[in-house]
């Protein structure tokens, strides 16, 4: 088996599209020496190697040993050196890379093949003894960290304490004698703590780097990195082993990371940080706060110009925004790296905008684009606009680099672990650091935003919070910051641990104390490509809202009509009128406690008008569009209070002995309330409050109606099982809205239809359609009752059966990804049989899949009309809606599926 992939010399073994095998790193810079650009040589060790040595106990496969062999003599062929060479060595840079990009949760080891006397050749070969020892201090740093494990932060502080006792400030002033000394100290240290002497041979070397790039594929960081970012399913990381290049070889050599736009914004210009005479890692670690672009223009402008080059060449190569990596040796430039880069969401959209604009992707690759994750962090906060500006001003402490717009607000913390700590008690937090490192990804995770002392913006903490469309301020060097103490001071302030900061990412600016944030409106990119979106979309996405406000909110993220009004919801609380609460929880418990029909009649009459209220608020804020009402769902014993005093009170108000409140509440008691006296089953029981309910749907649609409102109504009732359960409702709800239709002289039409929640109603569900005018999915439900999972409980264990780690039995929680194995299979079967009884039976779906991207595109496979989503899920739909047209018709292209009718 082909293990290893050699690329160099314009010649490559692998190519771009091979990223499962060689990674992103390494389909890059074969693709990158594909074309012709300028990458240094060298070979890739596939992720299969990865996975089988994961597999088989930590062993590598047999093969591999003599395949590395034969590449490396490859290398050497292509380079004219050999490593370990004691006049001029090859040096290799040995990198992972896995198929997603990680950005720094794995393992890097540069310069390895110096040695004691490779480390002479190289300075003689340069002339340059400083450079030669720097390179080789980095090695042995490097190498005793990462591939042995010892104390990052004490190889770090001998080199701090030099810089002290030398009173320089950067590497680059350290002369060579110096070098040379710190490298001897190391090389102590690593006596001293692993009883060996370092390695001089370069082959041990390379294979204790291939081992422990490896063995960075399962490190605590690379795992939580993949948790959190829900990553699965692949193999491992491949091993780039490349020829060194060197930015730090003087004044004419640098390294820097650049986008081909802007991937804050998304606007067409080249955006990025050079350093000259550094290491690559000196960029991303932001430990040197970098230069911009336009200055590399001015110091190095044929380079530069060759490197505008390249960026012109992989955009249109790629069709997508990359993210480069380059170093320039000597006036010469290398490319190490390109990958799809990663940016924020509102940048997503302009550059898939523009992309489909410039001609460079269709519209339809540009809906494919963009995911619904970018969708939810485009309506991430700012800072209240109608804050004053002298509150602002007073406020401001200090400003940094802005490296990911949106504001956040929370206490300071200064280690990711408290942050993860305070999270997890409820506490919003902001993750105050010199700079972070990928250790700190679990806290950076939970924070609100990030704060950094350090870095540029393409920095560690910039390029991950900007993937997760999070806050981010970082290079704010004014920060003095005190670990030790959990306190820092900036600009004559103090700030404690547990003081609360508020960030604007958007302008970099640090301000102490809480400022209000308020939601941004999306920019004019995302409502043109959502707007394509939606002409190729067949499905209709209407909301879940059960208030005028909420209606509204939603009609302006793009619903087209009501899938679900929880009539029930409207008791807890009077939105229009909030002094009107009181009264309208006191009329439901009126009605609750009463124990004749009479006494449940008046108490109904007087929530009659709140609810004709509510209708006709939501029918107005749905002028022209849908809206399903369900009739009460309730779970009765919540409105009624459990404790003695309480009791007394509600008593006394509505006028009834204490005792029969007592007996009400203990009459209501259910062991199981999921599966008790719920649903239709109560308007079985207790027809007034249909009648009731049904009163003020159809008064509150004439009045809409008399007023010019366009309504169409369609009441639902849910937790249905039976044809004849069906039929009396139907019956009752037509026999009370036909007769105030009649009696006011009115033309209105109506619908009468169903939830689908209990197996066997979808099971029947042709029988029930015989009935029903529509179906709607209750997803929640129907999969407590198809699973056997009940919703209050399940999150108990439920963790257990979805983490890949522990039990693994499902790929995700049912109640938010649809299991489409178990509870689709009764979807398709309802709506097979549903439609064969009405064809023209409308379907939709209510449950909180409807805002959940993968079980919006089941809806759509199983030929549904609608999917009603919560009002900031409805773009998410809207836009899985069109992805699926777009999936549907790639496989009827490549005839795996057939047509469906809707
Ligand atoms: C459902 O069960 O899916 C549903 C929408 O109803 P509820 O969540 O109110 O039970
Ligand atoms: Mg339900």
């Amino acid at each position: 088996m082909k293990y290893v992939y050699f690329f160099g010399a314009g010649k490559t073994e692998g190519n771009g599209q091979m990223k499962d095998v060689l990674g992103g790193k390494g389909a890059g810079l074969a693709e990158m020496t594909r074309i012709g650009l300028p990458v240094p040589a060298g070979f890739t060790i596939s992720t299969e190697a990865c996975d089988f040595y994961f597999r088989h106990g930590r062993k590598y496969p047999k093969e591999l040993a003599a395949q590395v062999k034969a590449n490396l003599s490859r290398l050497e062929k292509v380079t004219g050196k050999k490593l370990g060479d004691v006049r001029d060595p090859l040096l290799v840079s040995v990198r992972s890379g896995s198929a997603r990009s990680m950005p720094g949760m794995m393992e890097t080891i540069l310069n390895l093949g110096l040695n004691s006397g490779s480390v002479e050749g190289l300075a003689k070969k340069t002339g340059n003894e400083r450079f030669a020892y720097d390179a080789y201090r980095r090695f042995v740093q490097m190498y005793s960290s990462v591939v042995i494990g010892l104390p990052k932060d004490e190889l770090e502080a001998k080199l701090r304490d030099l810089k002290n006792y030398l009173n320089v400030k950067d590497d680059t002033q350290i002369p060579a004698e110096n070098l040379k000394e710190l490298v001897r100290d190391y090389k102590s240290y690593f006596k001293s703590k692993t009883g060996k002497e370092f390695p001089e041979d370069p082959q041990e070397q390379l294979w204790g780097a291939i081992g422990a790039v490896f063995e960075s594929w399962m490190g605590e960081k690379a795992v939580t990195y993949r948790r959190v970012e829900k990553i699965t399913g692949l193999l491992g990381t491949a091993v780039n082993v490349v020829q060194m290049v060197f930015g730090n070889a003087g004044d004419d050599s640098g390294t820097g990371v650049c986008f081909t736009r802007d991937p804050s914004t998304g606007a067409k210009v080249f955006f990025g940080d050079f350093l000259i005479n550094a290491q690559g890692e000196d960029v991303v670690a932001g430990i040197r706060t970098p230069m911009h672009l336009r200055e590399m223009a001015k110091r190095m402008p044929r380079v530069y110009k060759q490197l505008e080059k390249v960026r012109e060449t992989l955009e249109r190569h790629y069709r997508d925004m990359q993210d480069m990596e380059f170093t320039v040796e000597n006036g010469k430039l290398y490319m190490l790296q390109t990958r799809t880069g990663k940016r924020s969401p509102a940048a997503t959209f302009q550059i898939a905008m523009d992309m489909a604009n410039e001609g460079l992707i269709t519209r339809e690759q540009a809906i494919e684009r963009i995911q619904p994750d970018d969708i939810e962090r485009l309506f991430y906060p700012v800072i209240d606009p109608s804050t004053k500006r002298d509150e602002l001003t007073k406020r401001k402490i200090a400003t940094g680099v802005n490296a990911v717009p949106g504001a956040a607000g929370g206490k300071a913390v200064f280690s990711a672990h408290e942050a993860e700590e305070w999270a997890s008690r409820g506490e919003k937090v902001i993750l105050v650091r010199r700079e972070t490192s990928p250790e700190d990804v679990g806290g950076m995770h939970v924070a609100q935003g990030i704060l950094t002392a350090t870095g540029g913006k393409t920095s560690h903490a910039a390029v991950v919070a900007r993937g997760w469309g999070k806050c981010c301020i970082v290079g704010c060097e004014v920060l003095d910051i005190d670990y030790a103490k959990k306190m820092m001071h900036v600009n004559g302030h103090s700030i404690a641990q547990g003081d609360w900061l508020t960030l604007d990412g958007s302008e970099g600016t640090v301000y102490e104390g809480e400022i209000p944030l308020a939601r941004p409106e999306p920019p004019k990119a995302y409502s043109v490509v959502m707007g394509w979106a939606d002409q190729i979309r067949k499905l209709r996405v209407r909301t879940n809202a059960d208030t005028p406000f909420d209606a509204r909110r939603a009609r302006e993220m793009g619903a087209e009509g009501i899938g679900l009004c929880r009539t029930e919801h409207m008791f807890f609380k009077d939105f229009e009128q909030p002094e009107k609460s009181i009264d309208r929880q006191l009329a439901i418990q009126e009605m609750i406690i009463a124990d004749s029909r009479e006494a449940r009649q008046r108490a109904l009459e007087k929530l009659l008008p709140f609810q004709r209220r509510d209708f006709i608020g939501i029918f107005e804020a749905m002028d022209g569009l849908p809206v399903t009402i369900r009739l009460i769902d309730p779970p009765l014993h919540e409105f009624v209070p459990h404790e003695r005093p309480q009791q007394e009170e509600l008593a006394r108000k509505i006028g009834v002995p204490v005792e029969t409140v007592i007996r009400r509440v203990e009459q209501l008691h259910e062991a199981n309330p999921m599966l008790g006296h719920r649903g239709c089953r109560l308007a079985i029981t207790y027809p007034e409050i249909l009648e009731m309910q049904v009163r003020a749907i159809i008064e509150a649609a004439i009045d809409c109606q008399k007023r010019g409102v366009k309504v169409f109504p369609e009441i639902m009732h849910p937790l249905t099982m039976a044809k004849k359960e069906m039929k009396i409702l139907e019956e009752a709800t037509r026999r009370v809205a036909d007769e105030i239709i009649a009696n006011n002289k009115v033309k209105l039409e109506y619908l009468v239809g169903t939830m689908i929640e209990l197996p066997r109603a979808a099971l029947i569900a042709d029988q029930i359609a015989e009935i029903a005018e529509f179906f709607s999915f209750g997803t929640n439900d129907l999969t407590q009752t198809t699973m056997g999972l009940s919703r209050d409980d399940a999150g108990r264990f439920l963790p257990e059966y979805v983490d890949e780690k522990k039990a693994g039995i499902f790929a995700a929680d049912p109640f938010q990804t649809l299991d489409q194995e178990g509870v689709g299979r009764l979807i398709r079967w309802a709506i097979e049989r549903g439609r064969k009884t009405r064809p023209k039976l409308k379907v939709g779906i209510c449950g909180e899949h409807g805002g959940d991207a993968p079980s919006v595109k089941f809806c759509h496979r199983v030929g549904m009309n609608y999917v009603s989503a919560s009002p900031f899920r409805v773009p998410i739909s809207r836009l899985a809606a069109a992805q699926a047209v777009m999936e549907e018709k790639s496989s009827q292209r490549n005839g795996k599926e057939p047509k469906v009718k809707r």
